[in-house]
């Protein structure tokens, strides 16, 4: 577990700083690998002893549970969140896994949006069911909604008197649509049910939103976008108190489910370099956002300022979202998001194929739907990029 971050925030560094620092070495058993900062790699399965007695007392000892390059990446998370602690695990799914089953047992009640991350949706529907959690789908971003949600989940158990927990989790930039929740309000109304609030962070990144100093108790990532940046890279992180964050090492620990040191170093490479990434992934999205909204072919554009990804609909339907992806020279169809380059990808056909077709409808997640994750190119050659491919699709027969 991160034992630096505290320290590392309470230098009041900016988040640039924080980042280009990021690393700042853990208690190695050695003093030797204080001078590397963050720049070694501890890649062993296990760690040996002089005594019985000096093993009790190790910061390190098996790889499972932890590892010093681990706790480097899950320490530099939780200063840019302002957070108590972290744990790098395996992926952002492990993130959420570790998370949600360390504070959700069988008859609990978990709620949350509907155009959740596809893996996020699966484990909910698929996993937390069969565990016997009560899941709900229910738009989480809106207020009135939720604390609906959250009066009818908790109505019947409040009648009996029966001890059960509700945990709300709620992504705060959901995708394709980049729908941008009110992280403060929701944490009112999950305060007001003593309820549970999991923020997934990945699409904002600690550098636009800090959910847990708006009031949400557990913050989770998937390191593999934007935080790792080189798309090269599965990992994930958990961060919140130590308490929070404790139960969910012991679980990671158990299941397999934290980082590998490789994994966490290389991530660790593109955290120092978030900042600049970001930015410019901003001020590019920002431009094409603008200039797809004015493109002669009328779009519905989905974008939201320091955003590096946007959405819009492409003429054609189906037909005109292929023609544009395969017209496309530069932007790649590429099922994930967060890398150095532009990639492209059809959430219908893949993050939001499990929505049933009717809500995937009623959310605007419709067969012409594209989502662009803007990379470091010129926004020229994005643009000229672009514009070919939706010329090609509006030069098509929509697609029924
Ligand atoms: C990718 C992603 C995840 C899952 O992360 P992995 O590293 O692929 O396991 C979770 N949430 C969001 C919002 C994501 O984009």
């Amino acid at each position: 577990m991160a034992q630096e971050s505290l320290a590392l925030r309470e230098q009041n560094w900016a988040d640039d700083t924080l980042a280009a620092h990021a690393g700042l070495p853990v208690s190695h058993s050695s003093a030797a690998t204080k001078a590397c900062k963050g720049k070694a790699l501890w890649q062993a399965s296990v760690y040996d002893f002089d005594s019985v007695v000096q093993s009790q007392s190790a910061s390190y000892a098996y790889r499972r549970f932890n590892s010093p390059n681990g706790d480097e990446l899950a320490s530099a998370v939780a200063a840019l969140e302002g957070a108590e602690a972290g744990l790098a695990t395996s992926s952002g799914m492990g993130a959420i896994v570790s998370a949600i089953l360390s504070v959700c047992k069988s008859g609990d009640i978990l709620i949350t949006h509907s155009d959740s991350y596809g893996g996020t949706r699966e484990f909910f529907s698929i996993d937390l069911r069969a565990f016997g959690i009560h899941v709900i789908f229910e738009d989480v971003q809106n207020s009135t909604l939720l604390d609906s949600a959250l009066t009818q989940a908790l109505a019947p158990y409040e009648k009996t008197k029966t001890q059960v927990r509700a945990v709300v989790f709620l992504e705060s930039v959901a995708n394709p649509l980049i729908r941008v929740a009110d992280v403060g309000a929701a944490a009112g109304v999950c305060e007001k049910h003593s309820a549970l609030l999991i923020v997934d962070n990945t699409f904002a990144t600690p550098l636009r939103s800090k959910p847990l100093k708006q009031g949400a108790h557990i913050v989770v990532h998937s390191v593999s976008k934007f935080l790792g940046g080189h798309a090269e890279v599965i990992a994930g992180v958990v961060v919140g108190s130590r308490q929070y964050v404790d139960e969910a090492s012991k679980r990671a620990g158990r299941w397999g489910l934290t980082a590998a040191p490789f994994d966490a170093w290389l991530a660790l490479q593109g955290v120092r370099t978030l900042q600049v990434r970001m930015e410019r992934c901003w001020c590019t999205s920002a431009e094409l956002a603008e200039r797809l909204s004015n493109s002669q072919i009328p779009l519905q554009v989905n974008w939201a300022p320091k955003c590096s990804v946007l959405s819009f609909e492409v003429p054609g339907g189906f037909a005109g979202a292929d023609k544009a992806v395969s017209t496309f020279q530069l932007i790649r169809l590429s099922p994930s998001l967060g890398g150095t380059t532009s990639t492209v990808s059809h959430s219908a056909s893949s993050s939001h194929k499990l929505v049933p077709v009717e809500e995937r409808q009623l959310l605007g997640i419709t067969d012409g739907l594209l989502r662009l994750s803007v990379g470091l190119e010129d926004v020229e050659d994005i643009w000229n990029d672009l514009e070919q491919g939706l010329i090609a699709a509006s030069k098509i027969e929509p697609s029924t």
